[in-house]
């Protein structure tokens, strides 16, 4: 490992990552060399045509798929070459993880929701819950702690799984189309939310959209083409 990647200042770091699909007879290369570093406090948008590998590349950075070739950093440790369980322990306490669908549970309250990553953890539910409602007052949620997730809009269903994503204190956000599912109005308020948090609790965030103007509001916006990112 370089100097450079032990830098607490680096939540992200990939090194030529490379990754291809084979379907029987076709072989679709996803991921040809892809370099970046995200340094903690910022704000990275990834835009890309659809099928580009935009999800592909978070799932790497996300330490849920695993990359053919090339090395990458989670939070200063060496990610590549870790096994299946060293690589959830290290994906538990740098990553959060926010998607297209808020993936609540049902049957619990938004409370609950926000909760469950820290009882997991195994912190006893009192504790646990509220540091919960911490999260859900930071979202712009407070009042809504007891409703379940169905009777929740779909902006405020977003907001209790950023609060989900955040309760754990990761280094760094991986969004995948946060506000893709979401009304324009509703989709410009996620995203003042996404950089009031990015300023106030200096997480990092690492966010595919298709939308140009929620992209420009990152601190930098990366293109995905052909398998590489390219600052755009
Ligand atoms: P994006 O998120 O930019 O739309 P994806 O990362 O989902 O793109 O997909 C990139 C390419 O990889 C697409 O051509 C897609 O069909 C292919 N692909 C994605 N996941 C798989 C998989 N599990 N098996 C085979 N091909 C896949
Ligand atoms: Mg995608």
């Amino acid at each position: 490992m370089t100097n450079s990647t032990r830098d607490p200042s680096i939540v992200l770091r990939a090194e030529n990552l490379a990754k291809t699909y084979d379907e029987g007879a076709s072989r679709v290369e996803v991921l040809r060399d892809v370099n970046l570093t995200v340094q903690a406090h910022e704000m990275v948008a990834i835009v890309g045509a659809s099928g580009s590998g935009k999800s592909t590349l978070l799932h790497v950075l996300g330490l849920l798929d695993q990359a053919d070739a090339g090395k990458l950093w989670v939070a200063g440790e060496a990610a590549s070459g870790l096994n299946e369980r060293r690589r959830s322990q290290l994906r538990n306490r740098a990553l959060g993880f926010v998607y297209q669908f808020h993936h609540l549970l049902p049957e619990f309250s938004a409370l609950d929701n926000v909760a469950m990553p820290l009882i997991v953890r195994g912190m006893r539910r009192p504790q646990a819950r509220q540091q919960a409602q911490a999260l859900l007052q930071q979202v712009g949620l407070p009042d809504r702690a007891s409703h379940f997730p169905g009777q929740l809009s779909g902006g405020e269903r977003q907001r209790v799984a950023l609060a989900r994503a955040l309760v754990t204190q990761p280094a760094c956000v991986l969004a995948d189309e946060p506000t893709g599912n979401l009304d324009r109005h509703t989709a410009d308020k996620m995203f003042d939310l996404l950089r009031e948090i990015n300023r106030d609790l200096g997480i990092a965030f690492v966010i595919v959209t298709h939308d140009p103007a929620l992209a420009a509001m990152a601190h930098r916006q990366l293109h995905m083409q052909s398998g590489n990112l390219a600052e755009s």
